[in-house]
């Protein structure tokens, strides 16, 4: 039966019983008495009256966020229907608005048989081509609003860091923004964080350094501790002994840096006690990393769906799973021909942006491949993600036609060469190499074991090369891949 919540003790209650759990585990992996622990503080609430200790009372800044997530708080408890009507409501706002104020969206809308005021239920929403992101791309400027109403505050461009080179240009609003800010203090309270710890954030287009508090997200909301900040282009050696000297109790990082920063810790023995959770961003999290943070430092991995141009688009709740947060995203799941699918089956990420007025992103292919899934556990009626499975450039094509997202554990292959670092890129239809950065030159025999298994586990019975290369270098967004598609 869903919970029935709408009081700040509830939410707060369930995300101490969630990070209880997971300091029982950390501390049951390295026998420490339970019994010691201390439960961790509130997040208390920041107040702009000094004489009003308890209870506090926000800045406006504050209370907007707040009010914001007191709604967040009970919508996600709404049934699938009631939070499909909803989103259909908001959605009408949306197109509406794209057929009033921006002539490409009036045309496409309208090729489509959207009139305004027409209900956008069923079939009519899902004759609306799908819009690529090579489009988004071509349409440039002319996907941009520039007669949105002052209500939405103030505009700002952006454009995404892409892997491939290819940015896409976007525009943010100041109300789009504090859906990002208040969505990122939704996942804090989901996953029970201590806010009073030290976060430390090792990722790209950050300058190296510290701060008094978590950052944006919590300005004005919740009282934290200090944020300390280092670029991922650093060395993970370094990365390590940095996190030694500031034993955080939080890591924000991508899955792959995060993977580099156990292995070396495993090797070197190095932990870090004081630390609770790390949470991961931008990339696909291998379940094998997670097992790894487990065992080398004990704690779990939270990780979080999103994109720059759409915002947050998943986050994991207590049950470990992925729910959409669909009061902002309307996310479809559809095959090659367009018609959805139902849980369990992979297909194309479709999105549309709920609240971002300026440049409406409906339809939008954002490139990504996933899975519903069933119901979850935990009671909550936002749509669950069974699998996030990667992208196309990700997926190994064989020359009879089918194409997978291979998977390839370490396990099965690192006992076999001193292997640092590995990289799969497929270059031809037959043809895949194994980028290797080694510890020292491979024999043949290695050479030809690596070979072997690769075609085993990549499921690739044609050419297997290896490369002994020096370095494998992020892309800009600092976004590693394991397996990379050169094919287009
Ligand atoms: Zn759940």
């Amino acid at each position: 039966m869903p919970r029935v919540t709408g009081e700040w003790h509830v939410v707060f209650g369930a995300g101490y019983s969630g990070i209880s759990s997971m300091r029982h585990r950390q501390q049951q992996s390295r026998g420490i008495d339970r019994s010691l622990e201390k439960k961790p503080s509130a997040p208390t609430i920041c107040g702009r009256i000094s004489s009003c200790d308890w209870l506090p009372i926000p800045t406006d800044a504050g209370a907007q966020s707040l009010a914001l997530l007191f709604q967040l708080d009970r919508s996600q408890w709404l049934s699938p229907e009631e939070l499909r009507a909803a989103q259909v409501r908001q959605l009408q706002v949306l197109v509406g608005e794209a057929m009033r104020a921006i002539p490409v969206w009036k045309e496409r809308l309208g090729a489509a048989g959207v009139r305004e005021g027409l209900p956008l239920e069923g079939d009519l929403f899902t004759r609306i081509p799908v819009l690529t992101r090579p489009t988004v791309q071509q349409m440039g400027e002319a996907l941009w609003n520039h007669r949105l109403g002052a209500a939405h505050g103030g505009v700002h461009r952006g454009q995404t860091s892409g892997s491939t080179g290819m940015p896409v240009r976007y525009l943010q609003t100041d109300v789009t923004r504090l859906f990002w800010r208040v969505f990122t203090l939704r996942e804090h309270l989901w996953q029970g964080r201590d806010c009073s710890g030290k976060l430390s954030a090792i990722r790209s287009n950050v300058e190296n350094g510290r701060s008094a508090t978590w950052g944006a997200a919590t300005e004005h909301v919740f009282h934290t501790g200090p944020g300390v900040s280092l670029n991922i282009r650093e060395d993970v050696a370094v990365q390590l002994d940095w996190l030694v000297a500031e034993a955080p109790q939080y890591i924000l990082t991508h899955p792959s840096n995060l993977r580099s920063l156990l292995r070396l810790a495993a090797a070197r023995d190095v932990p870090l006690p004081g630390l609770l959770q790390v949470r991961t961003f931008g990339e696909m999290l291998p379940v094998e990393t997670v097992d790894l943070c487990r065992q080398v430092w004990g704690v779990g991995v939270a990780d979080v769906y999103s994109s720059e141009e759409v915002g947050n688009i998943a986050f994991q709740c207590e049950e470990g799973r992925y729910h959409v947060q669909a009061e902002n995203v309307l996310l479809e799941i559809i095959d090659s021909a367009g018609n959805p699918l139902p849980p369990g089956r992979v297909g194309r990420v479709v999105i549309t942006v709920l609240h971002n007025l300026a440049m409406p992103l409906i339809r939008y292919e954002i490139g990504d491949y996933a899975a519903f899934g069933e119901a979850c556990l935990c009671g909550r009626g936002l749509p669950v993600l069974e699998r996030i499975a990667g992208r196309q450039r990700n997926m190994l094509r064989l020359p009879d036609g089918t194409e997978h997202w291979p998977s390839f554990p370490e396990d099965r292959w690192a006992g076999i060469a001193p292997i640092r670092q590995l990289q799969v890129v497929q270059t031809a239809i037959d043809r895949v190499v194994l980028r290797a950065v080694v510890g020292r030159p491979l024999t043949p025999s290695e050479v030809d074991a690596l070979r072997r298994i690769f075609a085993e586990v990549l499921c690739f019975p044609h050419e297997i090369t290896v490369a002994e290369v020096d370095h494998i270098p992020r892309p800009p967004n600092a976004k590693f891949e394991d397996f990379v598609s050169e094919l287009g």
